[in-house]
């Protein structure tokens, strides 16, 4: 044999079986207008107290930059609802 070709492919099996992604998508829900920015679900979740959702499904949206901004918004729900907006200097910037 003169060589070897190898080929790799990722299908939307790989985001659902390995990924665990639902239904096998990449990008969380589709980026339409009603599903977009603060139209996408919360991160502070409606229906169970104390729970935090983060992440390319949630506020704001998907792609790196969103998912960390996403992370952010979250941490400061998280300490707002802990009541940490007086907590100690070096915490609080932490979570600017
Ligand atoms: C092909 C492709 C190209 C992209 N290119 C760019 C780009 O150029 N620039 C950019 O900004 N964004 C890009 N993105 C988007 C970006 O990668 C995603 O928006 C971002 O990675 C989503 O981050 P996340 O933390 O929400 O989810 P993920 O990165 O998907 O992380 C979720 C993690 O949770 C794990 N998990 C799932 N279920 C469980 C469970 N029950 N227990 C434990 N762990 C679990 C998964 O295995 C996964 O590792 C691209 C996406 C794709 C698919």
């Amino acid at each position: 044999m003169d060589r070897l070709v190898y080929t790799h492919f990722i299908t939307p099996d790989y985001f659902q079986w390995t990924l665990n992604s639902h239904l096998g998508n990449a990008f969380g829900p589709e980026p339409v207008l009603w599903q977009t920015a603060s139209f996408r679900p919360k991160n502070r979740s409606e229906d169970v107290r104390g729970l935090y959702l983060v992440g390319q499904s949630y506020q704001p949206g998907a792609g790196l930059p969103s998912v960390m901004m996403s992370a952010k918004m979250t941490a400061r729900l998280i300490a707002h609802d802990l009541g940490l907006e007086r907590a100690p200097k070096g915490l609080r910037e932490g979570l600017a």
